[in-house]
């Protein structure tokens, strides 16, 4: 089986779904690595490394005729998805909860989709392929460093002999992988890190890492299945924005960082949250994206200063400005994931298997993915975004 790496074409997107590393394990499992070129120059990862690692550099055109399955970081984009052709597969985060429409067309065109996001994360076997858990920690850190370098003051408490500064206090809302990231790295920076998480039984997690608990009185325990939340009703999600509010007010730096998988991203700090804030509070909305953010106001990609001096970072994608490290874990996660599938050297589709169940979406014309295939169902083939809106 001759699998292949593409050179992403997102804009900002700087990973690679497999590094030179990685070659040599899965050309041990028998596979034949193509890898197109430049795939890995976003991550200063030159042709020449794949080629050293035993890899054959091709063209974009070469690799869809060749590849049987085809590796990439996110979800193909319009050109590989016009060049597809049945019977091949396609490896990336495909997000089919909030994209279902992708994996129709996948499944119309015959290929086989995987999508690492639909890995289910609890089984201990699962936690090398675990792409959402890498990448959420390499985003988590690198937010903390996005709102320390927007900051017009310390993160630690610094004396010297032109005075004493007073250590930041930083706000974490959202408590999963890429919030106790940001807590510990708040931490070591100095800051003074309070969280919220409406799943408590985060707490330990949090003052394990040094940070303070925020316990809300208005909205009790959100836990929903699977380690995530559930969505909020409209009642909670006010009672919680308004809450949170006095919260925020007091913060100088909010990361926020919270989901509910396949759902818009619940709005955390309202226009009136930030009309309390104070001029110079930098706010990282780690949930912005095209579906929305954690922030009123946050625009995906872009930096915006409120009337009142609040500046409001939207960073849905910050793993992707971390690609060296970034790339690395993920590329375990996909080789090891491959792995997992391929047997005796060709991809061997199983959806018994546990893990199979989860991230195989389509396969030979149907999408399988039971909870995709449920969405659409409820939704009509086009559907192509996420139901009930949290915000
Ligand atoms: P996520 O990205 O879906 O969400 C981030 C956080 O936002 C979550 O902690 C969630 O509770 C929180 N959140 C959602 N709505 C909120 C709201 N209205 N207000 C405040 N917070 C809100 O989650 P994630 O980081 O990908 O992981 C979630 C869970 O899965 C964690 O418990 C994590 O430890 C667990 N997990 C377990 C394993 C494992 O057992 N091996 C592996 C990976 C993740």
């Amino acid at each position: 089986m001759k699998v292949a790496v593409i050179k992403e074409s997102t804009p900002g997107e700087r990973r690679v779904a497999l590094v030179p590393e990685m070659v040599a394990r899965l050309r041990g499992a028998g596979l034949e690595v193509l890898v197109e070129s430049g795939a890995g120059d976003g991550a200063w990862l030159a042709d020449s490394a794949y080629a050293e690692a035993g890899a054959t550099v091709v063209s974009r055109t070469e690799l869809l005729a060749d590849a049987d399955l085809i590796m990439m970081v996110g979800k193909p984009d319009e050109g590989l998805l016009g060049g597809l052709r049945p019977g091949q597969a396609v490896l990336g985060m495909l997000n089919p909860l909030a994209d279902p429409g992708l994996a129709t067309t996948l499944a119309d065109k015959g290929v086989t989709a995987i999508s690492l996001d639909g890995l289910p994360r609890t089984l201990s076997r699962a936690q090398g392929m675990d792409a959402l858990s890498s990448q959420a920690n390499v985003a988590g850190y690198k937010a903390v460093l996005v709102g320390a370098a927007a900051f017009g003051r310390f993160f630690p408490m610094l004396t010297t002999a032109a005075g004493t500064a007073r250590p930041a206090k930083v706000l974490i809302l959202g408590t999963g992988v890429a919030g106790l990231q940001a807590i510990g790295t708040a931490r070591r920076l100095g800051a003074v890190v309070s969280a919220y998480d409406v799943r408590p039984q985060t707490k330990t997690e949090v003052e394990s890492l040094g940070g303070t608990f925020i316990e809300l009185t208005s909205v009790g325990n959100a836990a929903g299945e699977g380690g995530y939340a559930r969505a909020l009703t409209d009642e909670e999600r006010q009672a919680q924005q308004a809450e949170l509010a006095g919260h925020i007010a007091r913060h100088d730096v909010v990361i926020t960082t919270a989901q509910v998988p396949g759902r818009k991203p619940p709005l955390l700090v309202t226009e009136d949250a930030l009309k309390a804030m104070t001029a110079g509070a930098v706010i990282v909305d780690m949930g912005s994206g095209p579906l929305g953010g954690n922030v009123a106001g946050s625009v995906p990609g872009e930096t915006v200063v409120t009337g009142n001096g609040v500046t409001i970072i939207g960073a849905g994608n910050l793993a992707a400005s971390v690609p060296g490290a970034a790339s690395a874990f993920l590329s375990r996660n996909v080789a090891t994931l491959l792995l997992h599938m391929v047997k005796d050297g060709a991809l061997a589709i199983d959806p018994d298997d546990e893990i199979q169940a989860g991230v195989v979406i389509s396969h030979e014309g149907a999408v399988i993915h039971p909870a995709t295939a449920a969405l659409l169902a409820e939704s009509g083939p086009g559907a192509s975004s996420p139901k009930g809106a949290t915000s």
